[in-house]
């Protein structure tokens, strides 16, 4: 079982889009997959189609009044498990702090999940305590990245994170960065896309989401954009992601 967390701290970087059309994408490959959402706004679990206030529990009640994680578990209208999150979910992190081994709470509930193949975790656009439960409970982080200006901005943040965090877990490490919301017409994307080629080599998928409305439309219908137009630019890529992201397991084992 693979776990892997979707992360940057930038806001609004496609994060959750990420998450859920990666999910449904390998869902779509016969694979096992539980995506949870770690982010009290609850964008990636109203993405996959379920109601996100008509929630029995959330990952809160898990770290703070001992649910058994499997009783989280639901199969979202999308085909794939989920675990749900809503704004049940804020002010979380700030209740487990005084916890002992607050930053494991994730890793340590994990430990009772099985038969996936991959579990992907859509983090907030911050690095809370909930975001480093969910980098501690990973291997592969996924970085999801803009080609704007302030892109770079934030990064040297989130590569100290991952170090520093390194030491609570050694299996952490940097999976991909992939291009999102990506508008080759625009010549500063070109030369955005250029550094972060520089700056992580190997590291960045091939594959670009690009900038595509369907992608955007497709949360509103409570649908992976597979289900909502599976022909369009940003199904294909995010198929295409998939097929990448598969792959790196192989060549791992
Ligand atoms: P947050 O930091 O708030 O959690 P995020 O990083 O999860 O945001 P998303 O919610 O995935 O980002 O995307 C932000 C907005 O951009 C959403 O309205 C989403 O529908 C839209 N969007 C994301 N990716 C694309 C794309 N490739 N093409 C068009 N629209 C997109
Ligand atoms: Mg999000």
């Amino acid at each position: 079982m693979e776990i892997i967390a979707v992360a940057n701290q930038k806001g609004g970087v496609g994060k959750t889009t990420t998450a859920v059309n990666l999910a449904a994408s390998i869902h779509a490959k016969r694979k096992k997959v539980l995506m949870i959402d770690l982010d009290p706004q609850g964008n990636a679990t109203t993405g996959t189609g379920l109601e996100k206030l008509a929630l029995e529990y959330t990952l809160a009640d898990v770290f703070i009044d001992d649910i058994p994680i499997n009783e989280t578990i639901v199969r979202s209208p999308a085909g794939f498990d989920v675990i749900g999150a809503n704004r049940e979910l804020a002010g979380t992190d700030i209740s487990i702090m005084t916890m002992t081994n607050s930053h494991a709470l994730l890793k340590t509930a994990m430990e009772s999940v099985s038969g996936y193949d991959y579990v992907i975790i859509d983090c907030a656009p911050s690095l809370n305590l909930l975001t480093v439960n969910a980098l501690v409970a990973t291997q592969g982080v996924i970085i999801p990245m803009q080609c704007e200006y302030y892109a770079l901005e934030g990064l040297a943040d989130l590569s100290q994170t991952i170090e520093r965090l390194s030491e609570l877990n050694p299996d952490l490490y940097i999976r991909g960065v992939v291009r999102t919301l990506y508008d080759g017409r625009n010549t500063l994307t070109r030369d955005v896309s250029a550094e972060l080629e520089a700056h992580f080599g190997e590291l960045m998928y091939k594959t670009i989401i690009p900038r595509n409305i369907r992608l955007a439309e497709a949360p509103a219908h409570g649908m992976p954009v597979l289900a909502f137009e599976k022909n369009s630019k940003g199904a294909k890529a995010y198929r295409k992601l998939a097929t990448e992201v598969v792959k790196q397991s192989r060549s791992a084992q």
